[in-house]
């Protein structure tokens, strides 16, 4: 018989290192145990309170949360929910530990996926409430990936894994894009593994097979279905195939995710294509993104769905969303998406199909960025840094001549503009130069951006 850990309101549990947390409601429920909310020294945590036949080996689960709270959240990144403090052992028959709370405005990625989710009534006897999830803008959504990407960058170069990905891992703020990334607790030192197998659907085919456990290359193949989900918003591998099982048995199971796992778009093999009227989202949105992105997404679930080594490195996805990112414009007449949506004129200039206007590109490294007053160059554009959050230049419009723009600099280097009659200028820092077709900025380190024509 399960043991019984409910917590109610008021109980008191006893944090290791001194004082007692107060639960003040329950906030979830999932597979391995129940989250509370908790007040422990005037602040609110959240209690991960487990069950404590669904731990597989207790003690060195609990021992590995500990090592976990001592080293502290992957080199200080802000974007992890890391576990903070233990409850003590013997007070009750299981034990938990305390994280900080996403707060209120962040929404869970399931949500963002399932777009809504049901809310309870204030009043008794009501209908449910439907509350709409979407992202603000597709800047967010981008920021989003690229958060969650640099968050598991962050792990797995401390030597760790996750062992557990999954939509409900992921609160989003869905208005600027951070990211938290919470339940911490599976996280162990690549290699080792204290029982977790992962979340159906997200594991890799491996695991499901039985022949592996979770470590970096599997946390890979999975920050691939939820790169793909968060922007597809569709399963890559549930098509025609999939669905012509009727009821999806752990044998059906076994079969389409682990020994016969085929993606969605495999260029090479068409029998699993999603179905009209079934897999729409994937259908309509796939087309939308460019190129590099779906072949990313190819190589994730061809190559990489059998071989482990051949999965896109976290290095490699910041890149390449850094470069969606720059795809997206913003068009004056207020339409946005991503360039592969504008009728490509000439060679490099677009012409937005809502109101006709020609939006030229600034060719940076590897990145093609289409031209709109507004456009932000962040500092792994124009210097050789991992940095997608420092802004470092904007593309403004003139005041006294509308349909004129220029560039201004908003880093603390000197750049040079080089026109195309081979003249040259300084660029300081605070100044700016009018852009136009075949202007070249030199932003020092041998990086250039050229206007395009
Ligand atoms: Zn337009």
């Amino acid at each position: 018989m399960a043991v019984h850990i409910d917590l109610k309101a008021g109980d008191k549990v006893r944090i290791q290192g001194g004082g007692e947390a107060v639960v003040r409601k329950e906030i979830g429920r999932g597979g391995q145990g129940i989250v509370y909310l908790v007040t422990y020294e005037g602040k609110n945590y959240a209690l991960k309170w487990y069950f404590p036949d669904k731990i597989k080996k207790p003690r060195e689960f609990r021992a590995n949360l500990q090592q976990n709270i001592q080293d502290g959240a992957p080199q200080n990144d802000s974007r992890f929910l890391w576990p903070k403090y233990l409850t003590v052992e013997g007070q009750y028959p299981t034990f938990g530990y305390l994280m900080g709370v996403a707060p209120a405005e962040y929404v869970d990625m399931d949500k963002l996926y399932m777009t809504y989710s049901w809310k309870k009534p204030a009043v008794k006897g009501q209908p449910a409430i439907k509350v709409e999830y979407k992202f603000e803008s597709l800047d967010a959504q981008v920021t989003a990936a690229i958060n969650i990407v640099k968050a598991f960058r962050s792990l797995h170069l401390v030597g760790k894994s996750y062992q557990d990905l999954n939509g409900g891992g992921f609160f989003i703020n869905t208005k600027n894009g951070h990211v938290l990334v919470c339940d911490c607790d599976n996280v162990a030192p690549d290699g080792e593994n204290f029982g977790i197998g992962g979340f159906p659907g997200f594991m890799a085919p491996e695991i499901v097979r039985g022949v592996a456990k979770p470590d970096v290359l599997t946390d890979r193949y999975s920050l691939a279905v939820v790169l793909f989900r968060l922007f597809m918003r569709a399963d890559p591998l549930e098509g025609k195939k999939v669905l012509q099982s009727v009821v999806l048995t752990e044998a059906q199971e076994l079969k389409h995710y682990g020994k016969e796992p085929l993606f969605i778009f495999d260029p090479k093999d068409d029998r699993n294509r999603p179905v009209k009227g079934v897999h729409d989202n994937a259908i309509k949105l796939w087309n939308l993104y460019p190129k590099f992105i779906r072949d990313a997404f190819i190589k994730s679930f061809t190559e990489g769905i059998r071989e482990p080594n051949k999965r896109i490195i976290e290095k490699r996805w910041q890149e390449l969303l850094i470069r969606l990112r720059s795809n997206i414009i913003h068009c004056t007449c207020g339409k946005v998406t991503y360039s592969t949506c504008f009728d490509h004129e000439e060679h490099y200039v677009c012409r937005c199909r809502s109101c006709g206007a020609k939006i030229y590109n600034m060719k940076i490294k590897d990145m093609i960025a289409p031209i709109y007053p507004g456009l932000k160059l962040y500092r792994c554009y124009t210097e050789n840094e991992d940095d997608f959050e420092t802004v470092t230049g904007e593309i403004i419009e003139n005041r006294n001549n509308k349909g004129l723009f220029g560039i201004k600099n908003l880093s603390k280097k000197v750049w040079k503009a080089k026109f195309p009659d081979n003249s040259e200028r300084d660029v300081p820092p605070g100044g700016g130069v009018p852009i136009w077709i075949g202007l070249q900025i030199d932003f020092g380190d041998g990086i250039k951006a050229k206007i395009l024509s």
